[in-house]
């Protein structure tokens, strides 16, 4: 490879949808919601994705995270075509390479923020104390180092949302998805839980697809996308 194209060659794209297509039924009739929506996100890269109540992205988001299947259309993850996977095949490959951060932080409540953070990991076949490593080491990235034996009934808002950043990165995924990570806070703390967001995006390479109402948070991403009539469109 020319030095010229190793340094001007953008990184690949970890998540990409093309032409995807979803409908649902709503009522007995037919609701077009994507009507044809394309994207991509590239390692380190973090995207918004804006606009009113109803138009799809959390559609969107289900779908490029394989909880969802399009009606058609093509959604890669790490350039692999999840299209064609069986069903064992699409749960591995969202489990291995795909991180979730949800509105409300869907923590286990019996579990410590250290077990949150192990849990998906030994799931995925670390053994407990590799687990527990890496589950310290990421709380303490998302500065919660003194927090690691609190269960998530004694962490505040902010707090709890930064272990369900944490254990969202623990197998290393290549695509992070967050539906209104920060829409059930208040400013500040919205803030600084979207700054251990992105630096962990940053850090870990990750390409990370936000769904925001938070217009200051939007415009610190790298990119604005919104879903009009089915289409997803760049608006800054
Ligand atoms: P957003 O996240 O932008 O608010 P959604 O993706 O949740 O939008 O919803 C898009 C549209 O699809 C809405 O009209 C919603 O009512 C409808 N919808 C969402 N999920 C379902 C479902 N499981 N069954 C029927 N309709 C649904
Ligand atoms: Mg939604």
């Amino acid at each position: 490879m020319s030095e010229a194209m190793s340094s001007q060659s953008p990184p690949p794209p970890l998540l990409e949808l093309k032409d995807v297509w979803r409908s649902n039924n709503q009522g007995g009739s037919k609701l077009d919601v994507l009507t044809g929506a394309s994207l991509t996100v590239r390692a380190g890269e973090m995207k918004a994705l804006v606009g009113p109540s109803g138009s799809g992205k959390s559609t969107l988001l289900n779908i490029a995270g394989l909880l969802e299947q399009p009606d058609s259309g093509t959604v890669f993850i790490n350039a692999v075509d999840s299209a064609g996977l069986r069903q064992g095949k699409r749960t591995l490959l969202r489990r291995q390479h795909i991180g979730f951060v949800f509105q409300f932080h869907r923590l286990l409540p019996e579990f410590s923020a250290l077990e949150n953070v192990m849990i998906p990991q030994m799931l995925n076949g670390l053994d407990k104390f590799e687990a527990a490593d890496r589950a310290g080491q990421l709380l303490a990235m998302v500065g919660l180092q003194d927090r690691v034996d609190h269960r998530p009934g004694l962490l505040s808002g902010g707090e709890q949302q930064r272990v369900a950043i944490a254990r969202a990165v623990a197998n290393a995924p290549r695509v992070l998805l967050a539906d209104e990570p920060t829409g059930n806070l208040d400013p500040d703390t919205a803030k600084d839980v979207f700054g251990h967001l992105a630096a962990i995006t940053r850090a870990t390479q990750t390409a990370a697809l936000v769904v925001t109402h938070n217009q200051q948070l939007a415009l610190n991403m790298d990119s604005i996308l919104t879903i009009e009539n089915g289409h997803v469109v760049a608006l800054a």
